[in-house]
Order: structure tokens, then C-alpha cells, then sequence
């Protein structure tokens, strides 16, 4: 069994020597253990908190342990009366090719139907990511039809799930993404009615001026994934009573401070902003699954993925998330 471990923490930037590849040998089965072998592993961004001692949102990953994530599978071997050889499953079995895992354990394991979805997508749109997008959007914007919204990293795991939900709710939807081929997708594919490549508009004034044009009517709702400039340019946009969902801000995750350089506008606009982790939160999750189970079965959500071959890529393809690199949902293809 191939696993990944965390070797030693980032100073600063993370880098692929903070991580280590070894063998184990997979132990036997105890009562009520399944062996899960993984065909996918999800690489996500808040995985380089985790790499730091200090308190983040995530808690600290300990030394010289298998790094923790996601990851979709199959059963090979059972002692659990509830699970078979050979059925679906979504767990957090780590990056490492197999888990043994306590299917008992609350959340540990959950089946899945792979009849209308494809496996990996239990990652990313109909999986945490998914979700994220739709507590954000539904729980915290609160859209009525019509409003506009508007997401940075708008094409990866959790903004094109948001567009898709947000546009099922009769929104205007902008998103803010790096390069021309990722807003091209956005429009064309995941029916953005605008994107602004940040990477053109690269900063507050040319950001804001551009927000100006894709969003008329002002901001209701905007959905934040990254922080810094690209948060102050939405924030001179954002309507009275507007909405922030504060999800992520990758930005800042290396260690780059982010300032917020116009508190004022919170008060002035008397807007709502609002950070939220989607663990804590399992109360909407089944409602959330449906939907998008739905939109992705009916080929209203197209997600893409960024799929990294073997357990030894792992590394490099996770500090390519946090640059950028992926192009939708970050994935390590095991078998
Ligand atoms: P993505 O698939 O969106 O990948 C990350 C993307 O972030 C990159 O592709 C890149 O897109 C963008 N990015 C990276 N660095 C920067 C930068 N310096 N400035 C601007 N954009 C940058 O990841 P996810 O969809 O998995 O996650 C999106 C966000 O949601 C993250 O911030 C994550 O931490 C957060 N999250 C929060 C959760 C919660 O419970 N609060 C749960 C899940 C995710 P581009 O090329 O367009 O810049």
C-alpha cells in the first residue's frame, strides 16, 4: 500500500519535499472493518492549512501520518455485515491507494450510486465541494430571482457548481477566474453570463471597472473563494444589503497577508458577511446531494477534472491547485 505522509510543515510556500512516499503493509481485518481500494483521491485546497501547526480552519495534520482527503473506491474485502465486495464508496481514507476502515463509524463510509454519476464526481460537484457551493449560495446569499452574484475561482470544484445552482435560481452569474481558456469554459460551458479574467483586470480599479460592465444592476451575492485585491474590487460593486459568502481565501493560504483595504463599505452598504465550513454543517447535505445529483444526471452541471495518474503525483498536483494549475476538480486517479 503506496501512501503519502506529511515529513515536515511549509516554511511559507508549500513545496513537494514536505511530503514523503512510502510502502505499508495493509493490516488484517478486525469485526465490522472493510478494506477500501481507492480509485480516486480529492486534492483540495484546505489541505495546506492542515500542513501548518497553527490553527486554521482545518485542524493541524499530524507528522509523519498519512496526509488526510478524500477519496472514492471500492470494497474488496469485507467483515462489515452492511457492506459487500465490490459496492461504491465515498470515504476520507487518505492519500494512499487502500484503507481499512471502521464502516461502522459515524460518516466513515457512504455508498454510492454510480448508475447516473461517474465515481469521481462523489469529490466534486455531488461531493464536499458540491455542497460548499450550495450552503454559500443558499443558506448565506440567499438569492431572490434575478439578483446578480458573482464567485472567484469560478471554474473549479465549488464555483461551477455554484453557477449551476445559482443560475437554477434565476440568477445573473459572473465569476472571476485566471486566463482566458478558464472564462472561455466559463461562459460556454458552464453557463456563466460573464467572466472576468483577473489575470487581465489585475487590479482593484481594472477589476472594478470590468465588474462595472458584467454586472449592471450591482452585486447581491458574491460567493468568495480566494481574498485579497480581488475581494476589495467586488466589495466597491456590492449593492446595500449584499451578501457575502466567505468560503475560502487561497489567496492568503501560503502565508501572504491579505488586508482588506475598505471595511467602511460593510457599514456603508450594511452587508452581510458570513464565513462558514461545510463539515459543520451536515444537516443539508442530503438535500444538497439531490440537487446536484440531479443537475449533474440531467447534464445541466458538466464538471470538469484535472485527474493526476499514481499516488507519487499527488504532491505535485496538490501545489498545482494552489496555483492554479487545475483546470476544475483536482483529482489523483489511483487505478
Ligand atoms: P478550485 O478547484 O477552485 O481550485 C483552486 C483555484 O483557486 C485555482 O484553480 C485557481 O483558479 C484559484 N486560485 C489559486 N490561487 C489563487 C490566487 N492567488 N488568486 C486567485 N485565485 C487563485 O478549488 P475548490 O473549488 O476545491 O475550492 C475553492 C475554494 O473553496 C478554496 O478557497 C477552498 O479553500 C474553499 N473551500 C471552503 C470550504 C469551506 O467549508 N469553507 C470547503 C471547500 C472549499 P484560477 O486559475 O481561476 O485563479
Amino acid at each position: 500500500n503506496q501512501q503519502i505522509l506529511l515529513d515536515n510543515r511549509p516554511q511559507g510556500e508549500a513545496v513537494a519535499s514536505n511530503f514523503k512516499l512510502v510502502s505499508a503493509e495493509t493490516p488484517a481485518l478486525a469485526d465490522d472493518q472493510v478494506l477500501v481500494r481507492h480509485h480516486y483521491l480529492s486534492l483540495d485546497p484546505y489541505m495546506r492549512g492542515r500542513m501548518n501547526e497553527s490553527k486554521s480552519y482545518a485542524a493541524s495534520q499530524p507528522l509523519g501520518e498519512v496526509m488526510i482527503g478524500g477519496t472514492v473506491g471500492e470494497v474488496v474485502e469485507s467483515r462489515n455485515a452492511k457492506y459487500a465486495v465490490g459496492d461504491k464508496v465515498v470515504g476520507m481514507g487518505g492519500w494512499q491507494e487502500y484503507s481499512v476502515v471502521d464502516a461502522n463509524a459515524p460518516g466513515a463510509l457512504r455508498k454510492v450510486d454510480t448508475t447516473h454519476v461517474p465515481l469521481s464526481h462523489y469529490l466534486g460537484a455531488v461531493g464536499m465541494p458540491g455542497v460548499t457551493a450550495w450552503y454559500g449560495l443558499v443558506k448565506i446569499i440567499a438569492p431572490k430571482e434575478g439578483d446578480t452574484v458573482v464567485v472567484s475561482a469560478a471554474t473549479g470544484a465549488v464555483g461551477s457548481a455554484f453557477a449551476a445552482l445559482a443560475k437554477a435560481r434565476g440568477c445573473r452569474v459572473v465569476g472571476i477566474a485566471g486566463g482566458a481558456d478558464k472564462c472561455k469554459y466559463a461562459t460556454e460551458e458552464l453557463g456563466f453570463d460573464a467572466c472576468i479574467d483577473y489575470k487581465v483586470h489585475g487590479d482593484v480599479k481594472a477589476m472594478a471597472k470590468a465588474l462595472k460592465e458584467a454586472c449592471p444592476n450591482g452585486i447581491d451575492g458574491y460567493f468568495e473563494n480566494v481574498g485579497g485585491w480581488i475581494m476589495d474590487a467586488v466589495m466597491l460593486r456590492m449593492n446595500a444589503f449584499s451578501r457575502i459568502a466567505l468560503c475560502g481565501m487561497i489567496a492568503g493560504y501560503d502565508g501572504a497577508p491579505l488586508p482588506m483595504s475598505n471595511p467602511a463599505l460593510i457599514l456603508i452598504n450594511r452587508m452581510k458577511i458570513e464565513g462558514f465550513i461545510v463539515s459543520e454543517h451536515m444537516e443539508v447535505w442530503p438535500d444538497a446531494l439531490k440537487e446536484l445529483g440531479t443537475l449533474v444526471g440531467t447534464g445541466k452541471l458538466r464538471p470538469r477534472e484535472t485527474i493526476a495518474q499514481g499516488i507519487a503525483a499527488a504532491p505535485e498536483a496538490f501545489l498545482g491547485l494552489l496555483k492554479g494549475k487545475n483546470f476544475g476538480k483536482q483529482l489523483v486517479k489511483l487505478i
